[in-house]
């Protein structure tokens, strides 16, 4: 084997075992949805993603290999230099990795570990907070159902409504369960949500508030 070909088969496995991974941004703001709205949090997005939604605001995050490959101790110790000790890890779809390892080490510098995941891959990594957000565009894997503690169905069309409620019968009793406006469909669907979670209050309404706050 060549010393290129070599070097890119130690990095896949490195990335393979979770020890590295595709960054694609990193960046310390304000949590805008779901159960932590309000709170500064530090945000990493992985790069890959292989669930295609059609609506999808980051598209760019699809392709994993445009990305730069960062060890977890580089990630953490850029975390550490800001003030927040919450971490929301995002994409992408970071359940395309092993998410153990990253977790691990964030939780021993003291963070406090949220995923954001359409849950189309096999579940990994300690989280204090898992955020289950199905996608139409590829199951789920059975592994997040157990694990999600907030269901977050993101509502583009009116079939949504009964997709989310699919899902809410095999999410664990306690899991929160939220629908949030699609953002360019903000003004179409929010006040059949509203109408809809007066009805059945075992669900909540969710907005992407750091949209109207124009913060990433
Ligand atoms: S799962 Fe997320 S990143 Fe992937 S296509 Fe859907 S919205 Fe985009």
């Amino acid at each position: 084997m060549k010393t290129q070909e070599l070097i890119a088969s130690s990095k896949q496995a490195l990335v393979a075992a979770g020890q590295q991974l595709p960054i694609m941004e990193a960046f310390y703001t304000i949590q805008g949805e779901g159960r932590f709205t309000g709170y500064p949090a530090y945000f990493i997005r992985l790069g890959g993603c292989d669930v295609g939604c059609v609506w999808c605001d980051v598209k760019e995050s699809w392709e994993a290999a445009k990305w730069p490959v960062l060890s977890i101790e580089q990630i953490v110790d850029e975390a550490l230099k800001f003030p927040g000790r919450l971490v929301v890890i995002t994409g992408g779809e970071p359940l395309m990795y092993d998410l153990g390892p990253l977790t691990k080490l964030l939780k021993e510098k003291g963070f406090t570990t949220n995923i954001e995941t359409s849950g189309a891959h096999p579940f990994s990594g300690d989280f204090d907070w898992v955020c289950f957000s199905p996608k139409k565009f590829k199951n789920p894997h059975p592994s997040i159902y157990k694990h999600a503690d907030e269901l977050k169905v993101v509502v583009f069309n009116k079939s949504d409504f009964a997709f989310a409620e699919e899902h809410a019968a095999q999410v664990n009793p306690l899991c929160e369960l939220r629908l949030q406006p699609e953002w360019s469909k903000v003004a179409r669907f929010t006040p059949e949500i509203v109408e809809y979670v007066k009805n059945r209050p075992n669900w909540k309404v969710s907005l992407q508030t750091h949209k109207f706050m124009d913060i990433p």
